[in-house]
């Protein structure tokens, strides 16, 4: 199954993409995370992607969508896959469709914008192994470290006020659209976020197939 998961920063795709992942035995691909990553390597794209995720505004197109063919070019998306963060615009989708890809489903996760804002204050992630938790919702077993790795939790420099205030005004104007895109498809469904990760994640399994 070539799964799609849609939502504002914060609204929970990260966690729900770790547990399908886990469940559908398919991969989880998070552009965020693979850009994170290459930052930390010190590579070319990691440079050039920086300054604008630390303004919390889009990396450019060309960029992302150079990541995710290669991605999907892997092995262990033959038998499927979970997108957490790509596409994010317009453009992004289209260069799905151009690649030949056929995409089953895209769930939209919805959360009001007030309760992104609270979310995010308290999320903290490993930059090692890019897990992620929240210091209410999704407790680590030991308060600030990773259970997956045992490194330090931090809180990204994009999860800070400003800067989730500029990320849901992006998201608004350029990824919300892609659910017009996928809706026409016959492709889109709605997932109200849940307070609680477990609700959420039976909400996303029953549209997974209906
Ligand atoms: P995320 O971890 O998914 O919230 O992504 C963190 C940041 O990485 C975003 O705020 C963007 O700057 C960049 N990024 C990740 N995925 C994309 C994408 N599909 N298109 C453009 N920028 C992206």
């Amino acid at each position: 199954m070539n799964l799609i998961l849609l939502g504002a920063p914060g609204a929970g795709k990260g966690t729900q993409a770790e547990i399908i992942c886990e469940k559908l035995s398919i991969p989880a691909i998070s552009t965020g995370n693979i850009i994170r990553e290459a930052l930390k390597n010190g590579t070319e794209m990691g440079l050039k992607a920086k300054a604008y995720m630390d303004e919390g505004k889009l990396v450019p197109d060309d960029v992302v969508i150079g990541i995710i063919r290669e991605r999907l070019s892997e092995d262990d998306c033959q038998n499927g896959f979970i997108l957490d963060g790509f596409p994010r615009t317009i453009p992004q989708a289209e260069a799905l469709d151009q690649m030949g890809i056929v995409i089953d489903r895209v769930i939209s996760i919805e959360v009001p914008d007030d309760k992104i804002a609270a979310r995010m204050a308290g999320r903290r992630v490993c930059l090692k192994c890019g897990a992620s938790y929240h210091t209410e919702y999704k407790k680590p077993a030991k308060e600030g470290i990773c259970n997956a790795c045992g490194s330090e939790l931090v809180q990204r420099k994009d999860d800070a006020p400003e800067t989730v205030l500029e990320r849901l005004h992006v998201y608004h104007e350029q990824t919300e659209p892609l659910k017009g895109y996928y809706e026409k498809a016959g492709k889109l469904r709605l997932v109200e976020g849940q307070e609680e990760v477990k609700d959420t994640t039976a909400l996303t399994l029953a549209a997974l197939n209906d």
